[in-house]
Protein backbone atom coordinates (compact mmCIF):
# COMPACT_ATOMS: atom_id res chain seq x y z
CA UNK A 1 0.00 0.00 0.00
CA UNK A 2 2.73 2.28 0.49
CA UNK A 3 4.26 1.70 -2.92
CA UNK A 4 1.13 2.95 -4.26
CA UNK A 5 0.71 5.40 -2.08
CA UNK A 6 3.96 7.77 -3.28
CA UNK A 7 4.07 5.89 -6.29
CA UNK A 8 7.67 5.12 -6.95
CA UNK A 9 7.18 1.82 -8.89
CA UNK A 10 10.51 2.13 -11.16
CA UNK A 11 13.52 0.35 -8.85
CA UNK A 12 15.74 3.73 -9.22
CA UNK A 13 12.66 6.07 -8.58
CA UNK A 14 13.99 6.70 -4.82
CA UNK A 15 14.02 9.93 -2.82
CA UNK A 16 17.36 10.49 -1.22
CA UNK A 17 18.60 8.36 1.58
CA UNK A 18 15.43 5.79 0.61
CA UNK A 19 15.85 2.60 -0.16
CA UNK A 20 13.96 1.25 -2.23
CA UNK A 21 11.35 -2.12 -1.77
CA UNK A 22 13.46 -3.88 -4.99
CA UNK A 23 16.92 -3.47 -4.02
CA UNK A 24 15.83 -4.40 -0.33
CA UNK A 25 14.17 -7.86 -1.55
CA UNK A 26 17.37 -8.47 -3.68
CA UNK A 27 19.64 -7.82 -0.38
CA UNK A 28 17.14 -10.25 1.80
CA UNK A 29 16.95 -12.51 -1.06
CA UNK A 30 20.77 -13.35 -1.13
CA UNK A 31 21.05 -13.43 2.51
CA UNK A 32 18.41 -15.82 2.51
CA UNK A 33 20.31 -17.85 0.17
CA UNK A 34 23.65 -17.68 1.52
CA UNK A 35 24.59 -15.99 -1.65
CA UNK A 36 26.93 -12.35 -2.50
CA UNK A 37 24.87 -10.85 -4.49
CA UNK A 38 20.75 -11.07 -6.41
CA UNK A 39 18.99 -9.48 -8.95
CA UNK A 40 15.38 -9.02 -9.56
CA UNK A 41 14.40 -9.22 -12.69
CA UNK A 42 10.74 -9.38 -14.69
CA UNK A 43 10.51 -13.26 -15.06
CA UNK A 44 12.20 -16.21 -14.53
CA UNK A 45 12.85 -16.82 -18.11
CA UNK A 46 14.46 -13.55 -18.36
CA UNK A 47 16.52 -14.74 -15.46
CA UNK A 48 17.99 -17.46 -17.52
CA UNK A 49 18.56 -15.77 -20.38
CA UNK A 50 20.27 -12.95 -18.74
CA UNK A 51 22.88 -15.39 -17.21
CA UNK A 52 23.37 -16.89 -20.30
CA UNK A 53 24.13 -13.29 -21.78
CA UNK A 54 26.17 -12.78 -18.81
CA UNK A 55 28.45 -16.02 -19.08
CA UNK A 56 29.15 -14.69 -23.18
CA UNK A 57 26.92 -17.63 -24.45
CA UNK A 58 26.84 -16.05 -28.12
CA UNK A 59 24.44 -16.36 -31.18
CA UNK A 60 24.99 -19.77 -32.35
CA UNK A 61 26.90 -21.65 -29.56
CA UNK A 62 25.34 -25.03 -28.12
CA UNK A 63 23.93 -24.99 -24.58
CA UNK A 64 23.25 -28.33 -22.61
CA UNK A 65 19.85 -28.30 -20.93
CA UNK A 66 16.79 -31.10 -19.78
CA UNK A 67 14.97 -33.11 -22.38
CA UNK A 68 11.95 -33.21 -19.69
CA UNK A 69 11.88 -29.15 -19.06
CA UNK A 70 9.29 -26.61 -19.89
CA UNK A 71 9.43 -23.75 -22.53
CA UNK A 72 10.94 -21.06 -20.87
CA UNK A 73 14.04 -22.64 -20.71
CA UNK A 74 14.38 -24.28 -24.31
CA UNK A 75 12.87 -20.42 -25.21
CA UNK A 76 15.86 -18.85 -22.99
CA UNK A 77 18.61 -20.37 -24.96
CA UNK A 78 16.67 -19.71 -27.90
CA UNK A 79 16.26 -16.15 -27.18
CA UNK A 80 20.29 -15.50 -27.07
CA UNK A 81 19.93 -17.29 -30.57
CA UNK A 82 21.90 -19.98 -28.99
CA UNK A 83 21.08 -23.61 -29.81
CA UNK A 84 19.63 -25.88 -26.93
CA UNK A 85 21.33 -29.46 -26.86
CA UNK A 86 18.70 -31.69 -25.07
CA UNK A 87 19.90 -34.27 -22.51
CA UNK A 88 17.66 -37.47 -21.35
CA UNK A 89 15.99 -38.04 -18.54
CA UNK A 90 15.63 -40.73 -15.93
CA UNK A 91 12.90 -42.39 -14.54
CA UNK A 92 13.48 -40.02 -11.28
CA UNK A 93 12.31 -37.66 -12.99
CA UNK A 94 15.78 -36.24 -13.14
CA UNK A 95 18.82 -35.10 -15.90
CA UNK A 96 20.14 -38.37 -17.29
CA UNK A 97 24.10 -37.86 -15.96
CA UNK A 98 25.05 -40.72 -18.18
CA UNK A 99 23.76 -38.94 -21.12
CA UNK A 100 25.12 -35.50 -20.01
CA UNK A 101 28.66 -37.23 -19.71
CA UNK A 102 28.83 -38.22 -23.44
CA UNK A 103 27.83 -35.31 -24.47
CA UNK A 104 29.38 -32.90 -22.06
CA UNK A 105 32.06 -31.83 -24.54
CA UNK A 106 29.78 -30.65 -27.05
CA UNK A 107 29.71 -27.37 -25.44
CA UNK A 108 30.62 -25.05 -22.48
CA UNK A 109 27.30 -24.17 -20.74
CA UNK A 110 24.67 -26.49 -18.87
CA UNK A 111 21.63 -25.25 -18.15
CA UNK A 112 20.66 -27.78 -15.64
CA UNK A 113 16.84 -27.39 -14.77
CA UNK A 114 15.40 -28.66 -11.80
CA UNK A 115 11.98 -29.88 -13.41
CA UNK A 116 9.25 -30.44 -11.00
CA UNK A 117 11.58 -29.71 -8.46
CA UNK A 118 13.40 -32.95 -8.47
CA UNK A 119 17.59 -32.61 -7.78
CA UNK A 120 19.51 -35.46 -9.73
CA UNK A 121 23.21 -36.31 -7.62
CA UNK A 122 24.48 -32.81 -7.56
CA UNK A 123 27.98 -33.90 -6.29
CA UNK A 124 28.46 -36.08 -9.43
CA UNK A 125 26.84 -33.34 -11.87
CA UNK A 126 29.17 -30.85 -10.48
CA UNK A 127 32.16 -32.68 -10.25
CA UNK A 128 31.71 -33.73 -14.01
CA UNK A 129 30.74 -30.23 -15.10
CA UNK A 130 33.96 -28.68 -13.19
CA UNK A 131 36.05 -31.23 -14.43
CA UNK A 132 34.87 -30.49 -18.06
CA UNK A 133 35.02 -26.60 -17.66
CA UNK A 134 31.29 -26.79 -18.42
CA UNK A 135 29.60 -23.60 -16.21
CA UNK A 136 26.36 -24.59 -14.64
CA UNK A 137 23.19 -22.17 -14.50
CA UNK A 138 20.60 -23.58 -12.74
CA UNK A 139 17.03 -23.11 -13.18
CA UNK A 140 15.39 -23.28 -9.55
CA UNK A 141 11.66 -22.62 -10.73
CA UNK A 142 10.48 -25.43 -8.98
CA UNK A 143 13.14 -25.59 -6.27
CA UNK A 144 13.15 -22.45 -4.55
CA UNK A 145 13.94 -23.68 -1.13
CA UNK A 146 14.46 -27.13 -1.99
CA UNK A 147 18.20 -28.54 -0.56
CA UNK A 148 21.15 -30.97 -1.65
CA UNK A 149 22.99 -32.24 1.28
CA UNK A 150 21.65 -29.27 3.41
CA UNK A 151 22.77 -26.85 0.82
CA UNK A 152 20.27 -24.75 -1.01
CA UNK A 153 19.18 -25.50 -4.56
CA UNK A 154 20.41 -22.84 -6.85
CA UNK A 155 23.89 -22.68 -4.89
CA UNK A 156 25.73 -25.07 -6.71
CA UNK A 157 26.09 -23.88 -10.07
CA UNK A 158 27.51 -20.21 -11.29
CA UNK A 159 24.09 -19.02 -11.16
CA UNK A 160 21.01 -19.97 -9.71
CA UNK A 161 17.58 -18.37 -11.16
CA UNK A 162 14.11 -18.67 -9.82
CA UNK A 163 10.58 -17.65 -11.22
CA UNK A 164 8.01 -15.47 -8.89
CA UNK A 165 5.23 -16.11 -11.08
CA UNK A 166 1.79 -16.80 -9.75
CA UNK A 167 2.36 -20.96 -10.43
CA UNK A 168 5.57 -21.25 -8.58
CA UNK A 169 6.59 -20.67 -4.59
CA UNK A 170 6.50 -17.12 -4.15
CA UNK A 171 3.72 -15.20 -6.08
CA UNK A 172 4.14 -11.89 -7.22
CA UNK A 173 2.20 -12.13 -10.70
CA UNK A 174 5.33 -12.28 -12.79
CA UNK A 175 8.92 -11.92 -11.90
CA UNK A 176 12.86 -13.44 -11.31
CA UNK A 177 15.17 -13.44 -8.98
CA UNK A 178 19.17 -14.37 -10.00
CA UNK A 179 22.05 -15.30 -7.54
CA UNK A 180 25.16 -15.70 -8.02
CA UNK A 181 28.94 -15.06 -5.84
CA UNK A 182 30.46 -14.24 -9.10
CA UNK A 183 31.17 -10.45 -9.13
CA UNK A 184 31.67 -10.33 -12.77
CA UNK A 185 28.59 -12.25 -13.58
CA UNK A 186 26.65 -10.34 -10.85
CA UNK A 187 28.06 -6.86 -12.69
CA UNK A 188 27.17 -7.79 -15.82
CA UNK A 189 23.62 -9.26 -15.44
CA UNK A 190 22.56 -5.80 -13.70
CA UNK A 191 23.58 -4.15 -16.32
CA UNK A 192 22.15 -6.45 -18.33
CA UNK A 193 18.91 -5.84 -16.78
CA UNK A 194 18.41 -2.18 -17.52
CA UNK A 195 20.29 -0.55 -14.40
CA UNK A 196 21.65 2.60 -16.62
CA UNK A 197 24.54 3.81 -14.46
CA UNK A 198 22.45 3.20 -11.60
CA UNK A 199 24.02 0.66 -10.43
CA UNK A 200 25.34 1.85 -7.06
CA UNK A 201 21.38 1.73 -5.53
CA UNK A 202 21.34 -1.78 -5.14
CA UNK A 203 22.38 -3.23 -2.04
CA UNK A 204 23.57 -6.72 -3.13
CA UNK A 205 25.53 -5.91 -5.90
CA UNK A 206 29.16 -5.55 -6.37
CA UNK A 207 31.17 -2.78 -5.50
CA UNK A 208 31.43 0.16 -8.19
CA UNK A 209 35.38 -0.86 -9.14
CA UNK A 210 33.59 -4.19 -10.59
CA UNK A 211 30.96 -2.27 -12.73
CA UNK A 212 33.97 0.05 -14.31
CA UNK A 213 35.11 -3.11 -15.89
CA UNK A 214 32.24 -4.26 -17.83
CA UNK A 215 29.74 -1.49 -18.12
CA UNK A 216 30.91 0.07 -21.60
CA UNK A 217 30.58 -3.25 -23.01
CA UNK A 218 27.28 -5.15 -21.28
CA UNK A 219 24.33 -4.08 -23.29
CA UNK A 220 21.09 -3.11 -21.93
CA UNK A 221 18.48 -5.46 -22.42
CA UNK A 222 15.75 -3.84 -19.87
CA UNK A 223 13.83 -6.29 -17.76
CA UNK A 224 14.17 -5.02 -14.20
CA UNK A 225 11.59 -6.32 -11.38
CA UNK A 226 9.35 -2.95 -10.36
CA UNK A 227 8.78 -2.10 -6.16
CA UNK A 228 5.55 -3.07 -6.31
CA UNK A 229 5.84 -6.63 -6.74
CA UNK A 230 9.10 -6.77 -4.84
CA UNK A 231 6.68 -5.08 -1.65
CA UNK A 232 4.90 -8.21 -2.76
CA UNK A 233 7.37 -10.72 -2.79
CA UNK A 234 9.23 -9.72 0.48
CA UNK A 235 6.73 -10.99 3.15
CA UNK A 236 6.28 -14.14 1.20
CA UNK A 237 9.82 -14.93 1.13
CA UNK A 238 9.80 -14.93 5.04
CA UNK A 239 7.24 -17.61 5.33
CA UNK A 240 8.96 -19.66 2.37
CA UNK A 241 10.06 -22.58 4.85
CA UNK A 242 6.17 -22.70 6.60
CA UNK A 243 5.09 -22.87 3.23
CA UNK A 244 7.84 -25.58 1.84
CA UNK A 245 6.49 -27.47 5.20
CA UNK A 246 2.85 -27.01 4.34
CA UNK A 247 3.28 -28.49 0.57
CA UNK A 248 5.13 -31.68 1.61
CA UNK A 249 2.47 -32.46 4.40
CA UNK A 250 0.21 -32.27 1.09
CA UNK A 251 2.76 -33.86 -0.96
CA UNK A 252 3.62 -36.91 1.49
CA UNK A 253 -0.79 -37.12 2.31
CA UNK A 254 -0.91 -37.75 -1.72
CA UNK A 255 2.28 -40.13 -2.57
CA UNK A 256 1.36 -42.27 0.67
CA UNK A 257 -2.46 -42.42 -0.62
CA UNK A 258 -0.88 -44.15 -3.51
CA UNK A 259 1.75 -46.42 -2.95
CA UNK A 260 1.78 -49.66 -3.95
CA UNK A 261 -0.90 -48.79 -6.14
CA UNK A 262 -0.33 -51.97 -9.36
CA UNK A 263 0.92 -50.01 -12.67
CA UNK A 264 1.81 -47.12 -10.68
CA UNK A 265 5.27 -46.02 -9.70
CA UNK A 266 5.71 -43.03 -7.76
CA UNK A 267 8.89 -40.85 -8.24
CA UNK A 268 11.86 -42.17 -5.77
CA UNK A 269 13.23 -39.20 -3.95
CA UNK A 270 16.90 -39.37 -2.62
CA UNK A 271 17.66 -39.13 0.88
CA UNK A 272 20.25 -36.02 -0.01
CA UNK A 273 17.18 -34.11 -1.25
CA UNK A 274 14.85 -31.64 0.39
CA UNK A 275 12.60 -31.11 -1.17
CA UNK A 276 9.63 -29.16 -2.27
CA UNK A 277 6.06 -30.82 -3.06
CA UNK A 278 4.38 -28.35 -4.84
CA UNK A 279 3.37 -30.78 -7.45
CA UNK A 280 3.87 -34.18 -7.80
CA UNK A 281 4.65 -37.14 -10.49
CA UNK A 282 3.83 -40.74 -11.23
CA UNK A 283 4.34 -43.32 -13.85
CA UNK A 284 2.50 -44.97 -15.90
CA UNK A 285 5.27 -47.00 -17.39
CA UNK A 286 4.48 -49.22 -20.34
CA UNK A 287 0.81 -47.92 -20.53
CA UNK A 288 -0.64 -47.44 -24.06
CA UNK A 289 -1.46 -44.07 -24.91
CA UNK A 290 -4.93 -44.82 -24.79
CA UNK A 291 -5.19 -46.07 -21.46
CA UNK A 292 -3.60 -43.43 -19.91
CA UNK A 293 -6.09 -41.36 -21.65
CA UNK A 294 -7.96 -43.20 -20.36
CA UNK A 295 -7.04 -42.54 -16.60
CA UNK A 296 -7.06 -38.91 -17.22
CA UNK A 297 -10.54 -39.06 -18.62
CA UNK A 298 -11.94 -40.61 -15.91
CA UNK A 299 -9.88 -39.09 -12.67
CA UNK A 300 -11.07 -35.62 -14.50
CA UNK A 301 -14.50 -37.08 -14.56
CA UNK A 302 -14.44 -37.07 -10.61
CA UNK A 303 -12.81 -33.81 -10.15
CA UNK A 304 -8.73 -34.87 -10.23
CA UNK A 305 -6.72 -33.06 -13.20
CA UNK A 306 -4.28 -35.11 -14.21
CA UNK A 307 -1.55 -33.34 -16.65
CA UNK A 308 0.33 -35.77 -18.76
CA UNK A 309 3.56 -35.23 -20.85
CA UNK A 310 3.30 -38.11 -22.76
CA UNK A 311 0.57 -36.72 -25.07
CA UNK A 312 0.72 -35.86 -28.50
CA UNK A 313 0.34 -32.55 -28.85
CA UNK A 314 1.62 -30.24 -26.11
CA UNK A 315 -1.72 -28.74 -23.99
CA UNK A 316 -1.33 -25.95 -21.28
CA UNK A 317 2.48 -25.94 -19.96
CA UNK A 318 3.07 -29.56 -20.51
CA UNK A 319 5.25 -29.95 -23.69
CA UNK A 320 8.59 -31.97 -24.89
CA UNK A 321 11.81 -31.35 -26.25
CA UNK A 322 10.48 -32.44 -29.57
CA UNK A 323 7.74 -30.29 -29.56
CA UNK A 324 10.03 -27.44 -29.82
CA UNK A 325 10.53 -27.38 -33.04
CA UNK A 326 13.00 -24.10 -33.41
CA UNK A 327 15.82 -26.75 -32.04
CA UNK A 328 17.25 -29.74 -34.01
CA UNK A 329 16.62 -32.06 -31.47
CA UNK A 330 18.06 -35.93 -31.40
CA UNK A 331 15.63 -38.54 -30.52
CA UNK A 332 16.03 -39.54 -27.11
CA UNK A 333 14.39 -43.21 -26.96
CA UNK A 334 15.18 -43.70 -23.79
CA UNK A 335 13.75 -40.95 -22.75
CA UNK A 336 10.75 -41.09 -24.83
CA UNK A 337 9.71 -44.42 -23.05
CA UNK A 338 9.50 -42.66 -19.75
CA UNK A 339 7.68 -39.60 -20.58
CA UNK A 340 5.18 -41.24 -22.47
CA UNK A 341 4.23 -42.30 -18.71
CA UNK A 342 4.92 -39.03 -17.01
CA UNK A 343 1.73 -38.04 -14.72
CA UNK A 344 1.67 -34.95 -13.38
CA UNK A 345 -0.20 -32.76 -11.12
CA UNK A 346 0.03 -29.48 -9.03
CA UNK A 347 -0.42 -29.37 -5.23
CA UNK A 348 -1.60 -25.96 -4.50
CA UNK A 349 -2.07 -24.67 -0.69
CA UNK A 350 -5.55 -24.53 -1.17
CA UNK A 351 -5.89 -28.12 -0.95
CA UNK A 352 -7.00 -29.56 2.65
CA UNK A 353 -5.07 -32.83 3.63
CA UNK A 354 -8.34 -34.21 3.39
CA UNK A 355 -8.93 -32.86 -0.06
CA UNK A 356 -5.09 -34.81 -0.39
CA UNK A 357 -6.53 -37.60 0.88
CA UNK A 358 -9.36 -37.89 -0.92
CA UNK A 359 -7.15 -36.96 -4.66
CA UNK A 360 -5.02 -39.85 -3.66
CA UNK A 361 -8.18 -42.43 -3.68
CA UNK A 362 -9.35 -41.35 -6.41
CA UNK A 363 -6.46 -41.12 -8.75
CA UNK A 364 -5.93 -45.32 -6.94
CA UNK A 365 -9.35 -46.03 -7.89
CA UNK A 366 -9.51 -44.73 -11.39
CA UNK A 367 -5.80 -46.33 -12.36
CA UNK A 368 -6.77 -49.56 -10.19
CA UNK A 369 -10.04 -49.47 -12.75
CA UNK A 370 -7.99 -49.08 -16.26
CA UNK A 371 -5.02 -51.03 -15.20
CA UNK A 372 -6.84 -54.11 -14.42
CA UNK A 373 -9.63 -53.76 -17.51
C1 LIG B 1 8.05 -21.22 -14.75
C2 LIG B 1 9.30 -21.79 -15.22
C3 LIG B 1 10.39 -21.01 -15.61
C4 LIG B 1 10.37 -19.51 -15.68
O1 LIG B 1 9.16 -19.05 -16.00
P1 LIG B 1 8.63 -17.56 -16.14
O2 LIG B 1 7.21 -17.79 -16.51
O3 LIG B 1 9.46 -16.93 -17.20
O4 LIG B 1 8.81 -16.86 -14.82
C5 LIG B 1 11.56 -21.65 -15.95
N1 LIG B 1 11.67 -22.98 -15.91
C6 LIG B 1 10.64 -23.77 -15.55
C7 LIG B 1 10.86 -25.25 -15.50
C8 LIG B 1 9.42 -23.21 -15.21
O5 LIG B 1 8.40 -24.00 -14.86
Amino acid sequence: MAVLRHGRLHRYNVVPGELGETALLEQEFAAQMGAKYCLAVSSGGYALATSLRAVGVKPGDPVLTNAFTLAPVPGAIASVGARPIFVGVTENLTIDLDDLAAKLDQARVLMLSHMRGHLCDMDRLMQMCDAAGVTVIEDCAHTMGAAWRGLLSGRQGAIGCYSCQTYKHVNSGEGGLLITDDEELAAKATMLSGSYMLYERHLAAPGPEVFEKIKYTTPNVSGRMDNLRAAILRPQLRDLDQQVQRWNERYDEIAAGLLDTPGLTIVERPEEETYVGSSIQFLLLGWSPERIAEVIRRCAARGVELKWFGGAEPTGFTSRYDSWRYADSEPLPASDRILAGVMDMRVPLTFSLDDCRLIARIIRAEVGAVFQA
